[in-house]
């Protein structure tokens, strides 16, 4: 099969995939084969091309958030019927056994493993999965749409919950990428007041057109105090702008994987109560509850297509800010 693979991590700039010819993987006991459609192109893959994430699996397929069919069940195999549309999320498998598992935090588990991180993603025209990790996609979406909700989608809904935001509420968006594109729907669906911070300022218009009541520079201060705050950016510097911008007791949530060091501040920005609280993972619950809630809304997402051997191209856009909405790669 066609597959864009990872050999060593390097800048973006370089190029680092190799759009190449690999075997076509074979399903485990428990396990789907998908041929992929659609797979998103996520800020985390840009983490794993280039190196911030430590390298787990090399050379690797990056890639986890496939949209496909499935092709071939393994050994008793039996959610799923062959030909069903499917997603497949970050959260690969987890080990079901640990503290984190067994108390319903899977995505903190102590034995996980990750979609096109430590197992091969969904940059190429297969990908296998372990069927309980598979998503149903609703029928509300078409493919393209569906692929950037598996994880933009997810986290961003993970973060909205974390940050406790309420109908009423006034949000903060730090960064204005495929995440917060999606989570800005599913808040003003919610009655949220959202005030959107971002360098670019065709994200700033993006953010207007989708229902933001104000948009300004990342480091810009929002007119009103907000109740909650929601970096996706991986700046650290930008989370003291975004406790300055907290009323009291209210809540910063940190959606990333990887985030440049943050700089100190004075205590005075975080006393009050307010809180600062990172989002990793999420579990299969969120990615259900999400789908449903957004075929429920919906979710429209903006995606800019690309073709797999052109997966550098893509990476390099969504670095420098240039992707409106989310990156898509067109594969099936
Ligand atoms: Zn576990
Ligand atoms: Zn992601």
């Amino acid at each position: 099969m066609k597959a864009c693979i990872l050999r060593a991590p390097a800048p973006i700039a370089a190029s680092p995939l190799e759009y190449t010819n690999v075997a076509t993987p074979q399903p485990g006991a428990g396990e789907v084969l998908i041929r992929v459609q659609y797979c998103g192109v996520c800020r985390t893959d840009l983490h794993v091309v280039e190196g911030e994430l430590p390298p787990r699996k090399s050379p690797v397929i990056p890639g986890h958030q496939v949209v496909g069919v499935i092709e071939k069940l393994g050994a008793r195999a039996q959610r799923f019927s062959v030909g069903a549309r499917v997603g497949v999320a970050w959260l690969h498998r987890t080990d079901g056994t640990c503290e984190y598992c067994r108390s319903g935090a899977e995505n903190l588990c102590d034995h996980p493993e990750f979609t096109g991180y430590t197992v091969d993603g969904g940059y190429a025209e297969h990908v296998v999965a372990p069927e309980d990790f598979v998503y149903a996609i609703p029928e509300a979406f078409v493919d393209e749409q569906a692929a950037p909700l598996l994880c933009a989608g997810i986290i961003g809904f993970r973060c909205l919950r974390l940050a406790g935001i309420k109908s009423g509420g006034r949000l903060g968006l730090y960064g204005f990428g495929a995440a917060a594109h999606v989570a800005i729907q599913v808040a003003r669906h919610w009655n949220v007041e959202v005030f959107a911070s971002t360098r670019d300022t065709r994200h700033q218009r993006l953010a207007l057109e989708l229902g933001a009541a104000w948009a300004g520079d990342t480091l810009a201060e929002p007119p009103k105090k907000l109740d909650a705050a929601i970096i996706f950016a991986p700046a650290g510097e930008i989370v003291p702008a975004a406790l300055k911008a907290l009323r009291k007791g209210g809540t910063l949530v940190l959606g990333g994987i990887h985030m440049s060091p943050i700089p100190s501040f004075d205590y005075d920005l975080l006393y009050q109560e307010r809180v600062i609280r990172s989002v990793a993972n999420n579990t299969r619950k969120d990615g259900e509850e999400f789908l449903r809630i957004a075929a429920e809304i919906p979710i429209r997402t903006q995606v800019e297509t690309f073709e797999l051997r052109d997966a550098n191209i893509a990476l390099r856009k969504l670095k420098e800010d240039a992707i409106r909405g989310a990156a898509v790669l067109e594969i099936g």
